[in-house]
């Protein structure tokens, strides 16, 4: 049999998990070091054609194990459909996100199988004769650590969301696919997810936000800051800010973004007064679309961004919120029973076309 790398992938509404894919991408790139195959193993009810995105990523293999009583996540459910799956994959090394649901199942995993588990991973890669090495974020971010296992035959590593961002898919890739419907008997789960709530923008994880609004030093304080959260309020973002922002007290401190804060890879990210230091612009790597507002034309964020305008916040913002609540009160009326709040960036764009 093949040696493989194995990915627990998880889906979340009938997609892959952002962290999914990173790891099915991380995994790639341990495999071709190991000269092993990828296989992405994905646990659900209805989640078979998901398989073709994990093979565009980069798994050789999908192995989707479907059940009912898989729709919602239960931590026993996940157990007694996986283990035996994982069992016959025979892993070389296990790579799984460092999310909420692998947090629950996984530790149980690695007590019945007396494996070493290992979260907050940054990097999993494979030093001298085949030993699994990983950076590691460790003390909330403030410190990164790098362990090596010369003696373990298997380890299972849960990769932080966010940190590896994705690359474009290759689309016609293929993967052997496997379906596997294990016998389950969801009476004996001792937990059950009664439903999936959408996330609320204000309390989501700064590392699954879809948009985020930051602000910085530049805000000038707390009436600033206070602005950049209307504006995060208005297009539902979550908000997040600077260090230096945070270590002032206008942001909470689990908020800040960098490389010693959270690191977020959101579709939309703007940046209001930020300067852009080393150090915040490595934990926003991940960002498909950035918008940066500073007055200073020479400020490092501008050139990060993929629309920088020069100017004072304090006169863009106000005129922006007004815009803004003026679209969305225009959307209200001529969609009555819909939602008034904009439902994608685009409303973003248009605004920004005003000049203040
Ligand atoms: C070990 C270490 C780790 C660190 N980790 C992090 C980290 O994880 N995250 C992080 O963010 N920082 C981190 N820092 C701090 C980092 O080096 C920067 O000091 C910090 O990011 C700067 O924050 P800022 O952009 O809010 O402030 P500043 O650098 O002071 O920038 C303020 C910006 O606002 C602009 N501005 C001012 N007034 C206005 C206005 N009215 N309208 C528009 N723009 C305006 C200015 O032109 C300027 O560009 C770390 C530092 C160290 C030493």
């Amino acid at each position: 049999m093949d040696k493989a790398v194995v990915v627990i992938a998880e889906s979340e509404h009938g997609e892959l998990t952002l962290a999914s894919l990173e790891c099915v991408e991380e995994g790639r790139e341990v495999a071709d070091r190991l000269d092993a195959k990828v296989q992405a193993i994905l646990c659900g009810s209805g989640v078979t054609p998901l398989a073709e995105t994990l093979a565009a990523h980069g798994a050789d293999r999908v192995t989707v194990v479907e059940h009912e009583a898989l729709a919602q996540f239960s931590a026993d459910g996940w157990l007694q459909a996986l283990a035996p799956v994982l069992l016959q994959a025979h892993p070389a090394l296990l790579l799984a996100p460092d999310s909420g649901p692998a947090r629950a199942w996984l530790p149980r995993l690695a007590v019945r199988w007396r494996l070493p588990l290992v979260g907050c991973c940054m990097r999993i890669s494979i030093v001298g004769d085949g030993y699994p090495e990983v950076i590691r974020h460790t003390y909330g971010g403030a410190c990164q650590e790098r362990l090596v296992w010369p003696y373990a035959t298997l380890i299972c590593a849960m990769l932080t969301p966010g940190v590896r961002g994705i690359d474009a898919p290759r689309h016609g890739r293929a993967a052997e696919v496997a379906v596997v419907r294990p016998e389950l008997d969801p009476a004996r789960f001792r937990d059950r997810t009664l439903r999936t709530l959408p996330a609320d923008p204000r309390t989501v994880p700064l590392s699954e936000a879809e948009r985020i609004v930051s602000g910085g030093f530049g805000t000038g304080g707390p009436d600033g800051m206070a602005l950049i959260k209307q504006l995060a309020d208005q297009i539902g973002a979550a908000l997040g800010g600077t260090r230096v922002a945070a270590d002032r007290g206008w942001l909470a401190a689990e908020r800040f973004i960098g490389s010693t804060g959270q690191i977020v890879a959101p579709k939309l990210y703007m940046a209001f007064g930020v300067s852009g230091a080393g150090q915040h612009l490595s934990g926003i790597t991940g960002s498909e679309t950035v918008i940066a507002v500073n007055s200073d034309r020479t400020a490092p964020m501008l050139k990060r961004a993929d629309l920088g305008i020069v100017g004072d916040l304090h006169q863009i913002l106000p005129i922006l919120l007004s815009k803004l609540r003026a679209l969305a009160v225009t959307d209200a009326s001529s969609n009555s029973g819909e939602p008034a709040a904009p439902t994608d960036s685009s409303v973003v764009h248009r605004t920004l076309e005003m000049t203040p």
